[in-house]
């Protein structure tokens, strides 16, 4: 899935440019949060997922700015908080794949398709324990 256009970040409207070069200081990136213009870049070179991934830690950079946490942190504490929040979401993004995908593939083994739609519309996310 290609990222989207823009994304809200605690209620912030921030664009999202995909540009073939992403450049900070004087050093190509794979994604950049500009968190006063309320754009993140990402460079284009990446597969979707590496995408993905890069716009949710330019987005945790995003967050932290806005909420002012990333005052409160230096430089690589920021950094660490991104990639933290980066691996958190993907293990969800991953957990949850694999609940959906699982269940699909067991109702398909036993019901018609109208069945499998009806029973993933009432499906609801698992809850935490
Ligand atoms: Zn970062």
């Amino acid at each position: 899935m290609k990222p989207p256009r823009t994304i809200a970040i605690l209620g912030r409207k921030f664009r999202v440019k995909i540009q073939k070069k992403v450049i900070y200081r004087n050093e190509e990136v794979q994604g950049l949060c500009d968190s006063v213009e309320k754009v993140i870049y990402v460079q284009k070179d990446q597969t979707n997922s590496e995408m993905h991934e890069t716009l949710v830690h330019e987005a945790a950079h995003g967050m932290l700015d806005i909420s002012g946490i990333n005052q409160k942190l230096t430089e690589s504490e920021n950094e660490i908080m991104c990639q933290l929040i980066t691996a958190l979401h993907m293990d969800l993004i991953k957990a949850f794949k694999l609940k959906q995908s699982n269940s699909s593939v067991s109702k398909r083994s036993r019901c018609q398709e109208g069945a499998v739609k009806h029973s993933q519309d009432v499906i609801s996310p698992p809850k935490s324990q």
